[in-house]
């Protein structure tokens, strides 16, 4: 049951956190995370009762918002019948997740292997491109997220690999298109598209081609910026991928089950990958889970050869429950419908018009819930907001622009000089309204750092 807002058993749970709890990506001792006592579709509130409306979706996958009463039933019903059984076994949960999830994913994706996170997803597609090549070599892109876990974080290019780049070796990162930021110096879209391709071919040509066993990409780049790729690219990738027999794996943790407004992120540009990766919104992880949806041909590698690898939990069957009751709530109540409706309707539409306001709104990109605000110190040079990676002093116009959103009733996703506008793909139209109205307002706190 939610507690009841209580400001003392707020200060409780602050203090039981800060004695015993060791955070992720954090300094432990420069943090102060906030007591929230309860949660509710698209909002939290904290223990004196102040709520604030999620723009990030948790870490971008609570795409149905909080405690959605069929979700959250279907997994006391799960519970009450087989709360737990081991993977080797068919299990109705675990069956009919993988027959919903495969009736969605693009082309012959059609088998399921189940994970408890979106790192270990990528972990295993990763595995399952060497072994079926017998080559090497995994190629990623520099603006790139793909898990906190070894090999996943060796393959990100965010700069949060810096501190724990543990050198697994094997892997070669690459330039992606990103136009607002070019390294191609293009002049348009479709130049930026070809240079980068013509990149991309010629690092394979270096390596040697018969040593690259995967390319993974980010249908669309999440945590990096979200950049959606310009016309051709993906297309492109997929065709180097076919003349070079390189497996090609799309990571759709964060993009995917509705995020850019359609069930897969591929199909926004109907690109079909070998492998594809998913986590966060496909249950929006009201219990831990995630997966890579396998082609025929790579499933048919391991139709006589064991598979060396697995999980305690594959397919938890409260996972799985909680799956089923998500994507049957995503079809009945039109939620990837809605995303890409009032992304294109409203969102955009009121992000640039409040970057025409804003003298620190750069640029303005994005599709369906998926949308980011590029904030800089001036227009014309487009020098970012705050330092690439900036902390402490160096970030003050970030931390304030995000105090300022907060104390307006918006929690804001904030990542390096950018905002991330990212809420439940459920949110209405009134509550989007409710959350420009707080970024206008933050926003201005932005401008005055501009020059
Ligand atoms: N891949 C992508 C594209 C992500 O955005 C993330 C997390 O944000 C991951 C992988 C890692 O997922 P997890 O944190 O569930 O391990």
């Amino acid at each position: 049951m939610t507690p009841q807002p209580n400001p003392d058993t707020g200060a409780a749970v602050k203090a039981a956190d800060r004695a015993h709890v060791f955070h992720s990506w954090s300094a432990q001792d420069l943090i102060d995370p906030l007591a929230v006592a309860g949660a509710e579709g698209s909002y939290f509130w904290d223990y004196d009762g102040k709520r604030y409306l999620d723009f990030t979706s948790g870490l971008v996958y609570t795409n149905i918002g909080y405690q959605h009463p069929k979700v959250v039933a279907a997994v006391q019903e799960q519970a009450a019948t087989m709360t737990t059984f081991a993977p080797a076994f068919a299990i109705e949960a675990r069956s009919e997740a993988a027959r919903l999830i495969a009736e969605r994913t693009p082309g012959d994706l059609d088998k399921i292997f189940f994970t408890n996170g979106g790192a270990d997803a990528v972990e295993h597609a990763v595995r399952m491109a060497r072994l079926h090549t017998g080559r090497p070599k995994v190629l990623s892109a520099y603006r790139s997220y793909h898990g906190g876990t070894q090999q996943a974080i060796n393959i990100t290019g965010d700069p949060r690999r810096w501190a724990s780049d543990s050198a697994t070796g094997g892997v070669v990162r690459f330039w992606t298109p990103f136009p607002y930021r070019s390294r191609f110096y293009a002049e348009n879209e479709e130049q930026e598209s070809a240079r980068a391709l013509e990149h991309l071919e010629t690092t394979i040509a270096f390596e040697g081609p018969g040593t690259v066993a995967a390319i993974i990409l980010e249908t669309v780049p999440g945590t990096a910026g979200i950049m959606v790729p310009p016309p051709g690219y993906l297309a492109g990738v997929r065709e180097i991928c076919d003349k070079y027999g390189i497996v090609f794996i799309l990571d759709e943790v964060m993009a995917g089950f509705g995020r850019t407004g359609e069930w897969f992120a591929a199909d926004l540009f109907g690109v079909v990958p070998d492998l594809l990766t998913f986590a966060k919104g496909v249950n929006s992880g009201y219990v831990p889970l995630g997966g890579v949806a396998i082609s025929g041909a790579i499933a048919e590698t391991f139709g006589k050869r064991p598979y060396p690898g697995g999980l305690t939990y594959s397919g938890h069957p409260l996972a799985c429950a909680a799956a089923v009751a998500t994507i049957n709530v995503m079809a009945e109540e039109g939620v990837v419908e809605n995303a890409r409706r009032l992304g294109g309707s409203v969102v955009g539409p009121a992000l640039a018009e409040l970057a025409e306001r804003h003298p620190s709104v750069g640029e303005v990109r994005g599709v369906g819930m998926f949308w980011a605000l590029e904030l800089v110190k001036n227009r014309e040079t487009r020098e970012p907001l705050v330092p690439y990676n900036a902390t402490g002093e160096a970030n003050a116009p970030m931390a304030a622009f995000a105090a300022a959103a907060k104390q307006h009733g918006v929690w804001p996703f904030v990542n390096m000089n950018r905002t991330h506008v990212v809420p439940p793909c459920n949110v209405t139209e009134a509550e989007l309204k409710e959350g420009f109205a707080a970024l206008d307002a933050a926003l201005s706190v932005a401008d005055t750092y501009t020059a």
